[in-house]
C-alpha cells in the first residue's frame, strides 16, 4: 500500500490536542509506517502540500486563521476537527459572551502582570481578531470529529489507523469525552 500523507495544524487552539497526540507514544511508529507526517507543529513544514488526512486543532478565531482553513480544505482529501475547540470552539470560545474590544483590554490591560503599565497589542494578527469565535465546519466540510478537551490518544489514533486503511472509522465504543 502506498504511503498516504498526514498534515496535523493548529489554528486557536492550546497545543493540548498535540500533546495528545504525542501520547500516541509508540504508537506514532504505527502511524510513521503508514504515512509521512508532512506538516505539523514539530516537523515545522512551511508549506502545505495536498494530504490525504489534515487532523486541524483549534477554532477559527482570526483572519489569517480563516484563510487557513479555506486552503486545508483545498489541500486536504479528509479533514479531522481534533478536539473541543474544533468541534465547537470550547475554551477558545469562551470569549464569544464578551465584547472584543473589553477582552483585549481585559487580557492586555487589566490582567495581573508584572508589566504595571500593561500595553495592547501591536501585532497585525492579533488586530484581526474576529469578534468572536467558531468551529471548523462554519466555514468548511469537516469529515471526521475527535471530541474531547483534549481528545484520547487511543481515540486519536483508532481514527487515524482506520482512515489509513481507507475505512470509516467507528468511535462509538471509543472513549470520546476525555477532559483534563
Ligand atoms: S480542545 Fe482542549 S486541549 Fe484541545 S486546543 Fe482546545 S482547550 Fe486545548
Amino acid at each position: 500500500m502506498p504511503k498516504k500523507k498526514i498534515a496535523t495544524i493548529w489554528l486557536g487552539g492550546c497545543s493540548g490536542c498535540h500533546m495528545s497526540l504525542l501520547d500516541m507514544d509508540e504508537r506514532i511508529l504505527e502511524i510513521a509506517r503508514l504515512a509521512d507526517i508532512v506538516k505539523c507543529p514539530i516537523v515545522d513544514g512551511k508549506e502545505l502540500p495536498e494530504v490525504d488526512i489534515s487532523l486541524v486543532e483549534g477554532a477559527v478565531t482570526s483572519d489569517e486563521h480563516l484563510r487557513e482553513i479555506l486552503h486545508i480544505r483545498k489541500q486536504s482529501k479528509l479533514l479531522v476537527a481534533l478536539g473541543d475547540c474544533a468541534v465547537m470552539t470550547n475554551v477558545t470560545g469562551m470569549r464569544n459572551f464578551f465584547p472584543l474590544k473589553d477582552v483585549i483590554k481585559t487580557s492586555y490591560l487589566n490582567a495581573p502582570s508584572n508589566d504595571a503599565q500593561g500595553s495592547l497589542p501591536s501585532h497585525p494578527a492579533l488586530l484581526k481578531l474576529h469578534e468572536k469565535t467558531y468551529p471548523l465546519q462554519e466555514f468548511v466540510k469537516v469529515d471526521h470529529y475527535i471530541r474531547g478537551c483534549p481528545p484520547d490518544a487511543d481515540t486519536i489514533f483508532h481514527v487515524l489507523f482506520e482512515l489509513l486503511h481507507d475505512r470509516v472509522p467507528d468511535i462509538t465504543s471509543m472513549h470520546t469525552l476525555k477532559y483534563g
